[in-house]
Parts: structure tokens; sequence; C-alpha cells
């Protein structure tokens, strides 16, 4: 089917959205083009502010509009635990789930030798210079339950070893193979109570 060029455009904007085929992308794009002109303007203006303001905090690498970001900046959560996860979703669904106070650590990814990703591909270097910080006693490695996940929690662990901090893996209970952002509060919040040591 030929669309004219401006819708053309409109559906492969959409395309390029997660789990967005052709056919939902063009009911998206005539959908954007029967709304009234004030809300498409709010959700493109949405869409460039959100990119423009957020970043990366420079201390545990979450998503923020400022840095450090609030969970850091808190001075009510407990300095002395930080919880080591792959992506700030799942700090979005730790923080859910309203049961750990202590601190965060992006990675922006998991080791995999197969896709030639290493530690320095990762958020792996900035971690161990923050925990250079003493009031670090326990790091808790909640990556994803999969190959990757659990290769990363192994070569983190071992490279704390030397320094003495508390290493602790979250409990098996989470689904294999799934991500960490889809476990509902009370199977996340169990497999973080019955973490083990490394
Ligand atoms: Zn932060």
């Amino acid at each position: 089917m030929y669309y004219p060029e401006p819708i053309t455009k409109l559906i492969d904007s959409f395309m390029k959205l997660p789990g967005i085929g052709p056919k939902t992308a063009a009911r998206l794009a005539f959908f954007v083009l029967n709304m009234k002109e004030d809300d498409v303007l709010d959700f493109a203006k949405a869409l460039v502010n959100a990119k423009r303001d957020l970043g990366y905090c420079s201390v545990c690498g979450h998503i923020t509009d400022q840095d450090p970001c609030s969970i850091c900046k808190d001075e009510r959560r407990d300095r002395s635990i930080v919880c080591v996860v792959q992506d700030p979703k799942d700090v979005i669904a730790m923080e859910k789930m309203k049961e750990f106070n202590g601190l965060y650590h992006v990675l922006h990814g998991a080791i995999s030798p197969m896709e030639g990703i290493g530690p320095e591909d990762i958020n792996v270097p900035d971690l161990v210079k923050r925990l250079q910080d003493e009031t670090i006693k326990e790091v808790i490695l909640a990556t994803n339950p999969n190959i990757e996940g659990e290769a990363t929690a192994m070569y983190i662990s071992r490279l704390l070893k030397p320094s003495g901090i508390r290493t602790t893996r979250i409990a098996h209970g989470l689904p294999v193979g799934g991500d960490l952002e889809y476990a509902d509060e009370v199977t996340l919040s169990k497999a973080i109570e019955g973490r083990r040591e490394l």
C-alpha cells in the first residue's frame, strides 16, 4: 500500500519502537492523524523533553533528570548496601516493591562472551571505584537469572572477594531466563530476602 510521505515517515517511526509491527504502526499513525493538534504537540514535546532532560546518574547509572539521582541523594537510604542490576527498569521494579532501602548500581548490560561484551563494556569499572568507599558493606547481585546474568554475578563476586565486602546473590525462584523487571513484587521481595552468600 502507498501512503503519502508524511504518513510513511510516521509509520516508520512507530516501527522503530519495540513490539510494533507494520500493522500496529499504521494503526497508530492513523490514530495520530485523528488526534487534536494540541494533543499531538504535547505528545511530541513529551518525547523530545524526556530524551533531552534525562541522563544517567554519575554515581549509580540510573536514569534521572538530576545528578546525582534522587535515590543516591536520599539521606534516609542505607548507604552500606548496594544492589547491582542490569537495567534502569530493574531499579524501578525494585522500588515498586518498597522493601529495599539501600542504593543501586546499574550495569547497563551483562557480560556476554558470545556477543563480545566484557566487564569493561558495562558499568563494572565504576562499581569497583565506588566500592573503595568504606561505607559499603554488602553488594547484592541482582542480575537476571539467565546465562549472561549468572556469568556477570560470578565475575563480580570473584572480583570483590579480596575486598572482604559481603557479596550475595538473589535467590532463585525468579523464573529462569526471565528478566528481573517482569518479576512480580512478591517474587522479587522473596528473592532478595532469600539471597545467599557467594
Ligand atoms: Zn544514582
